[in-house]
């Protein structure tokens, strides 16, 4: 289907409503927002399950009173004693259990026969698999419906099985909204049940359809608003049929056997205005203007095919090909596609089918999946216009691209099938297959900015001041290098067909507008459907589905997917591309625009057309402000922050002795290659091999942690929550083989990259705060605190026996670690007051201590506690505290309990209060010497000092992510969350703040890589003093906004919170930081 078709198409009419202008509307006011208020078309079929889905109980009634010699009518009318207090609609709202209501029910057929009913044997036949199967016309009918993008839901009076399980035998993925009275507590026709079932589809009444065998239900649903069809039931014999409720299993009237789910699909297909039947998808008969002699064309194809004899041709059109017609024909048993230039004069250029002919040829010979061309004709006298043949290729196409009835890994399945073929498109050797002609080399995309803008020039009704804007824009920021090779022109989903059970493209269709040219334009071009509404008329969008959800990669993964598949490097400027390629489609429409103007088309839908063009245009002007954005966040910054701190800080590190210090003391030393130019601010200005890993990580982050947080989440909750979760295992080795592992370790304390990532800590800034937008992927990275913490530690002050011992099982994950310092007993964000004593004792020491507040003491993975105690309570303020490795499984460890944060356990670490009796360490395990626990508390909390900093950005990030995907989609007092002033109010708030926060981030890693970590202690205390803080505020606007929800353990918000919260004494309270701020600032900027 070629998109330049579809603009010119009537069909431009089903979607332009009130939401467009609305949205329209509201864009001009600075929201982004797409409602969509009704209109005139469907967007949901409600089915009735026995009697429309599957057959109705008294069908299967009456074939079981004919076995059983029962006279005919019995179970009906016992069925419907009692009406609505019966034993039969007690059962369907799970009032009486089966056994309950068949023993009921059996005694009152015994008495109404005076006879025992075997009324088991009733039921059994009843829920059998048997009998109880869906109708397959509405099993096709189902898929049509929902390929269109609709939503079915089944609405049913049923009852719970004996096995506890309600009788619904029927493929639950079919529809995307079930409601079953058993479960409900409520039947039909109580007008509860409908309005629950309407809610949860989201949809006004009038916006669905109900089918049902039932008077009393279709007239309940009638009167609530809903479209009704009757599907006809089988005959009743109407003097059974006594009271209101009687018809709650029987519609009294018409008494004649019908029993026809086809007729009721073909009152759904006159309701819906599309076909419900499999046949050949997508084709009716052929247009009377569009017909085509089919005597010589039935001559022409017993030549080409050499057949003999022949049956009758039969000839269908297809709905799509509007520019060039296509025809399905069969003939002897051959299923093949005709497609011919439209009869008329044409343009030299246009509706070249010899072209189409040609590419297909060519890329068949290099193994593209296209339909196999047959001939071309280029004699007119056969069927009047030139005209190719190929053969038909059966197989799914998928309208629309949320892919509904699919599951989340099949969806992307059939996108990563798609990304492949393009691969293999623009793979194609031009000189191999004879293409090197087939269009202009090089300079595609300033030749197709020229051609739309001269088109819509000649086009142009009004100022359109986005196209204006594009109209410079777009060649001030052509492209630099472009490829050549094969382009489609108009690739996305719907012309792709797909293998009916497998994701793989059996063949790519119209190539209308194929030449050669750049293939990202097609990139871009097949990503167009993210940035549409799913209302938008003729390219049905996905932009307001949950894309992650669906399993659909979101466009920015689907460019790296390509680029991955291509082994090309990531393609920067991805947004100049989507820019271009909306600007090409509102070029386009405002070409239909004009043409509606002057032709026949009603004023309302030119009104229409012309409003999607300014849509579309504003559109690839937010693509254009992207790129921009991304322009200048790769401008690197001229090295701003020597300025002043140069003339107060000391390179020279007091507290390491090993002399590695040259790494962070001296600027010109260091390594950090990517920020010793500039503060590297995003991670697209990161050097190409971290770029790839930041990459790497948020493809991680995506398609592994995020997708396992609600699983980790429950194991928290659960009673095994003391031990590991073993899918925090799995994800570790997973995040391990994919080289997403021991990020932390600052390429200043590992300068010969022997532990970690070698990363500066600008670089793993980026990293890390990625990480923070899960509460979970530091551990899967093996980032966590408090091991980071003790890692660097040893890393910086071990030995080499304690490394061995310790660091390695750390490094490798096989371990887990704690720090034991803050003491009930004392204020400890002074570590100077801690009293647990160090005592040398033989060969060991021996420690005895109070502590509390240990985080991961708990976790059964703990091997080493590092302890920190006075081993010399005389000698000098800082020189009286030591730093013990303590293993585990020591004697006279005690964890007494563990400690809750506003009542969360953070299982299975945990923070522990614990007490130390007469706990004897060997004296190899001093870290450093004794007296030197203060420097290396300060020391281990260098660069991991910032890192819940950075992490809390990740939560910020995160937190207002998930408040902006929320008031966009709550309504709340007639409209969205997101067009009350106050939410507006505080998303701009929580953007600025994370922004300043961040920059502080940044600016502090970026002084620590270039100047070391003393140099940079005025900016660590300010960025402390200032992140727990912004994203406490943050967090807690996303939680106001998401309503009580927020605080629920549904979102991870409630644990952001906590945890944000938490750091403002876990990494020391605020008021220190902020005296270490004013003394420095009193010190050296009086
Ligand atoms: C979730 C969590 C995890 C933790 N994990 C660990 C761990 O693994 N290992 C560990 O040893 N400890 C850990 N801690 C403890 C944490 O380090 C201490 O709580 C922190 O150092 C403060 O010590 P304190 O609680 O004794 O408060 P105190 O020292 O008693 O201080 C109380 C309050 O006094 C005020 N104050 C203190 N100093 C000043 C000042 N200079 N100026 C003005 N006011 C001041 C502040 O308001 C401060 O909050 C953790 C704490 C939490 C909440």
């Amino acid at each position: 289907m070629c998109v330049r078709s579809c603009f010119q198409s009537p069909r431009l009419q089903w979607v332009w409503r009130t939401a467009f202008l609305k949205h329209t509307q509201r864009r001009h006011q600075g929201s982004h927002r797409w409602t969509h208020l009704g209109g005139s078309t469907y967007r949901a079929v409600i089915f009735d399950m026995g009697g429309v889905l599957i057959p109705s109980p008294g069908r299967v009634a009456a074939e079981w009173e004919v076995q059983n010699r029962i006279p005919s009518g019995t179970i009906l009318k016992a069925l419907m004693e009692g009406g609505e207090n019966g034993p039969w609609m007690r059962f369907m709202r799970a009032e009486i259990t089966a056994e309950g209501f068949l023993r009921e029910f059996g005694r009152l057929c015994s008495e109404m026969l005076k006879t025992s009913v075997p009324v088991d044997s009733f039921f059994s036949l009843l829920t059998s698999e048997r009998v109880a199967k869906q109708f397959p016309v509405m099993t096709e009918a189902i898929t049509q419906i929902r390929a269109k993008g609709l939503q079915t839901a089944v609405l049913s009076n049923n009852f719970y099985l004996p096995n506890q399980k309600s009788f619904l035998p029927l493929d639950r993925k079919q529809f995307d909204v079930i409601v079953e009275s058993c479960m409900e507590g409520i039947c039909k026709p109580d007008p509860r049940i409908y309005k629950l079932c309407l809610e949860q589809l989201g949809l006004q009444p009038s916006e669905s359809i109900f089918l049902d065998d039932l008077g009393t239900n279709l007239k309940e649903a009638a009167r609530l608003g809903i479209h009704t069809i009757k599907r006809q039931g089988f005959a009743v014999l109407p003097k059974l049929v006594s009271n209101s409720w009687a018809q709650a299993i029987y519609p009294p009237y018409p008494p004649k056997v019908v029993n026809d789910p086809e007729t009721a699909v073909k009152e759904l297909e006159a309701l819906l205005g599309f076909t419900l039947r499999v046949g050949v998808p997508n084709t009716r008969p052929v247009k009377k203007t569009m017909e085509i002699p089919k005597d010589s064309l039935q001559k022409y194809l017993k030549d080409l095919l050499g057949i003999q004899t022949t049956g009758p041709l039969e000839l269908l059109q297809f709905d799509h090909g509007q520019s060039n017609p296509t025809y399905y024909i069969r003939l002897a048993n051959r299923d093949l596609v005709l497609r011919k230039k439209p009869p008329g004069t044409l343009l030299p250029s246009a509706h070249a089918i010899e072209r189409e002919f040609r590419i297909m040829k060519a890329l068949a010979n290099a193994g593209v999946p296209v339909p196999n061309v047959l001939d071309l004709c280029e004699d007119s006298s056969v069927i009047g216009t030139p005209f190719y043949v190929m053969e038909y290729c059966p197989g799914l196409i998928y309208k629309d691209p949320s892919l509904p009835g699919l599951e989340p890994s099949h969806r992307r399945a059939i996108y990563t099938a798609m990304n492949t073929v393009l691969c293999k498109i623009h793979s194609v050797d031009l000189q191999a297959v004879g293409l090197e002609d087939y269009g202009k080399q090089g300079d595609y995309i300033p030749r197709q900015v020229r051609t739309w803008v001269k088109q819509y020039r000649a086009s142009e009704t009004s100022t359109i001041p986005a196209m204006e804007r594009l109209i410079e824009w777009l060649p001030l920021h052509l492209p630099r290098q472009q490829r050549t090779t094969v382009v489609h022109g108009d690739f996305r989903l719907d012309n792709l067909v797909f293998h009916p059970e497998e994701p793989e493209v059996l063949a790519v269709l119209d190539w209308e507008l194929s030449t050669l040219g750049d293939p990202l334009a097609d990139v871009a071009y097949s990503c167009l459907a993210h940035y549409l509404p799913s209302s938008f008329p003729v390219l049905r969008g996905i932009n307001d589905c949950d894309l992650t959800q669906l399993g659909i990669p979101a466009a920015e993964e689907y460019f790296r997917m390509y680029c991955l598949q291509m082994g090309l490097p990531p393609t920067e400027n991805w947004n100049f591309y989507m820019a271009f390629s909306f600007f090409r489609v509102a070029a386009i429409l405002q070409g239909v625009y004009k043409r509606s103007l002057t032709g026949q088309a009603s004023s309302t839908y030119a009104e229409q057309t012309g409003k999607l063009t300014e849509f579309v245009s504003n559109l690839a002007w937010d693509f254009a402000v992207k790129e921009g954005f991304r322009v200048f966040k790769e401008m690197p910054f001229t090295n701003p922050l020597t300025r002043s701190y140069h003339t107060w800080a000391r390179p020279q590190s007091q507290w390491c002795p090993t002399g590695s210090r040259s790494y962070s003391s001296v600027p010109e030393a260091s390594p950090a290659h990517t920020s010793r130019g500039g503060l590297v601010i995003s991670p697209e200005s990161l050097s190409p091999p971290v770029r790839e890993l930041y990459h790497r990580l948020k493809h991680f982050m995506e398609q592994r942690v995020y997708p396992a947080e609600p699983e980790l989440q429950s194991h928290q909750a659960s009673a095994a929550r003391w031990s590991p979760s073993p899918l925090i295992e799995d994800l570790k080795e997973k995040a391990k083989a994919e080289g997403l592992w021991n990020l932390f370790l600052p390429l200043e304390a590992d300068p010969e990259k022997k532990y970690g990532a070698g990363l500066t800590n600008v670089e793993y800034a980026h990293l890390c705060e990625l990480m923070g937008t899960s509460l979970y992927a530091p551990e899967v990275c093996n980032c966590s605190a408090p091991d980071t913490g003790n890692m660097e530690l040893l890393v910086r002050y071990g030995t080499e026996a304690q490394k061995a011992r310790w660091l390695i099982p750390l490094l490798e994950g096989k371990a887990r670690s704690c720090f034991a310092m803050t003491e009930p007993q004392v204020a400890s964000s002074d570590a100077t007051n801690i009293e647990a004593s160090i005592r040398e004792e033989d060969s060991f020491y021996v420690i005895n201590g109070h502590k509390w507040w240990i985080t991961g003491i708990l976790d059964p993975r703990c091997q080493l506690c590092v302890f920190m105690g006075k081993t010399d309570p005389h000698a000098p303020r800082h020189r009286q505290q030591s730093v013990l490795l303590v293993p585990m499984d020591t004697p006279g460890i005690k964890i007494i309990r563990p400690l809750t944060v506003y009542g969360l356990e953070d299982a299975p670490g945990g923070h522990g209060e614990v007490r130390f009796e007469h706990v004897r360490v060997p004296k190899e395990n001093m870290v450093l010497g004794p007296g030197r626990g203060f420097e290396i508390a300060q020391g281990r909390l260098g660069p991991g000092r910032i890192h819940h900093c950075m992490r809390l950005i990740g939560f910020s990030e995160r937190a207002l992510a998930l408040m902006k995907a929320r008031v966009k989609s709550r309504l709340a007092f007639g409209k969205p969350l997101v067009e009350q002033g106050t939410v507006l109010a505080d998303i701009a708030q929580s953007r600025v703040e994370i922004e300043q926060a961040r920059l502080l981030v940044l600016r502090a890693a970026h002084l620590m890589d270039l100047a070391g970590n003393k140099a940079a202690a005025l900016d660590i205390a300010m960025i402390k003093m200032v992140a727990p803080s912004m994203a406490s505020r943050v967090i807690d606007r996303a939680i106001q906004a998401f309503g009580a929800a927020g605080l629920s353990s549904d979102y991870p918000l409630a644990q952001f919170f906590t945890w944000a919260r938490a750091l403002r004494f876990a990494d020391g309270p605020d008021e220190v930081h902020r005296a270490t701020v004013a003394k420095l600032e009193l010190k050296h900027r009086i």
